[in-house]
């Protein structure tokens, strides 16, 4: 069983934000923004390449609402989802990272360059 389905099952603790039927919201261990949330499906995908589009849909408003919840869809925020390899996913059970409470950056890709890459 993968690490967040441990979570989903509370076989592994964390720190709850908004819970239904469907969906898992709870905060990132290693926060990289005052507000750094993780939203998963409580069914194991591996990543967002593969969720039908019925399921994202309810998922999306499902993280309407965790921002609503969090006071941080007036002041706004950013939501990211690695994918595989080449987008930096660790763990491999779709999540999207929810971020906000302040102004961000937008970090390395600020100054790159595709040609950059290679
Ligand atoms: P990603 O690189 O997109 O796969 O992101 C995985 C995220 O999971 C990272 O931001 C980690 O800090 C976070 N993470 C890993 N283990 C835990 C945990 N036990 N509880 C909360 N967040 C976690």
């Amino acid at each position: 069983m993968c690490l967040f389905c441990k979570i989903i099952n509370r076989e592994i603790p964390s720190n709850a934000v908004a819970e239904n039927e469907e969906f898992y919201a709870f905060h990132d261990i290693n926060p990289k923004a005052p507000v750094h949330v993780l939203i998963i499906p409580k069914t194991h995908y591996d990543s967002f390449d593969d969720i039908p589009s019925d399921a994202m849909g309810k998922m999306a408003t499902f993280m309407q609402e965790v921002a609503r919840e969090l006071g941080i869809n007036q002041s706004g925020y950013r939501i990211i989802s690695n994918i595989g390899e080449d987008g930096g996913q660790e763990v491999k059970h779709l999540h999207f990272h929810l971020l906000g409470g302040a102004k961000l950056h937008w970090g390395h890709l600020a100054d790159s360059d595709p040609k950059d890459f290679f």
